[in-house]
């Protein structure tokens, strides 16, 4: 998930809005559950899903090992990180011994430092090309410092839209975005960042007596680097952001690489799908659904500028046809991802 994506989430239930506003009331010290849902996902596994946009967190996982627990992706800040070393010492004395980060987007690695304050001894995992990303466009402290200035920036422009928005649902929601962005300018400024310490190519097996943990490169698809972390006996796989509950946001990989990888991916066995965003799923019916997004997006967006059509002319002619096809398929947030998805896909395709 990537800046585009901040305001992309299905609104929220009345009692849910009430959280938020006792949450926002008392900003101090974040809490586990003020952050994530905690949900068991057979025994020894938990995800944990983010609740809201704070700093557009991702979702994680905990799983319990021999004598250490591993974790799926570390959080967008250290103090989402924070958070979910609270749940995993209410459900172990075990320390965290390895943190798995899926792919080098930073809601799901900034936090990785926060796990090694706490456990200086644990291993930090990726896949060797998601390092050299987070190394390169990551960690080279581009991102964090190229945020720290437009955080407060962006955060004028929402305020202007907050003044002309009329509905009331989205007011709110743009007036929770900006007081959590605002909240965690603070922690921007001061947080650090840490590199995978143990990488692989393509998969790295856990056998432990208790369970078999395999993490897997499948093929490049959100990213070049993306890993998914498969449990075979408990038929449950985490799978960050190469199959979420969002919309597929294309980075740098053409979409018809990610559903090769798709395939790949549907062809292990599992049961439970525990998702980069959005909700725990059960079965492989979404994956259908993004294949045959991937494919339109490429095939559409490759027939405009065969034909000669700017990056513009392509947004005019692809995002209207993908949106009636699929927007009732996807979350409501869908018509604002394609448009970006059209654009970086015709990037890809045209070279620039
Ligand atoms: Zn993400």
């Amino acid at each position: 998930m990537l800046f585009q994506e901040l305001g992309r989430r299905l609104p929220l239930p009345p009692t849910r809005w009430l959280t938020i506003l006792l949450i926002l009331a008392v900003p101090a010290v974040s809490r586990a559950d003020d952050i994530f849902d905690f949900h068991p996902v057979g025994e020894g596994v938990v995800a944990a899903i983010a609740k809201t946009h704070r700093p557009a967190n991702g979702n994680a996982a905990i799983i319990l090992l021999d004598d250490g627990v591993m974790v799926i992706d570390s959080g967008a800040t250290p103090s989402s990180a924070r958070a979910l070393i609270a749940h995993i010492k209410k459900l172990t004395a075990k320390p965290v011994t390895y943190v798995v980060n899926t792919h080098f987007h930073w809601d799901h690695f900034w936090g990785n430092q926060a796990f090694l304050d706490e456990w200086p001894g644990v291993e930090i995992v990726a896949s060797e090309s998601a390092r050299l990303d987070m190394q390169q466009l990551g960690l080279g402290s581009l991102q964090l410092r190229r945020w720290r200035e437009e955080i407060p920036r962006l955060i004028e422009t929402w305020k202007a839209s907050l003044e002309k928005e009329t509905d009331s649902v989205r007011r709110e929601q743009m007036r929770q975005r900006i007081e959590q962005w605002r909240a965690a300018l603070p922690e921007l400024k001061t947080m650090r960042l840490a590199l995978p310490t143990l990488t692989f190519t393509r998969r790295l097996i856990i056998r432990q007596t208790s369970r078999t943990v395999e993490i897997l490169w499948l093929g490049r698809g959100h990213t070049a680097g993306d890993v998914v972390v498969y449990l075979p006996k408990e038929r449950v796989i985490a799978t960050g952001d190469l199959l979420a509950g969002d919309t597929p946001y294309v980075a740098e990989v053409a979409p018809t690489e990610w559903v090769r990888t798709l395939e790949e991916l549907e062809k292990l066995d599992f049961d439970y799908v525990i998702p980069g965003h959005g909700e725990v799923m059960r079965g492989k019916e979404l994956f259908a659904l993004w294949k045959e997004y991937l494919r339109d997006l490429m095939a559409e967006t490759a027939k405009a500028y065969a034909q000669g059509a700017s990056s513009d002319g392509a947004k005019k002619r692809v995002v209207p046809w993908l949106v009636g096809k699929y927007a009732s398929r996807f979350a409501e947030d869908f018509p604002a991802a394609v448009e970006g998805n059209v654009e970086r896909v015709y990037g890809i395709i045209s070279g620039d």
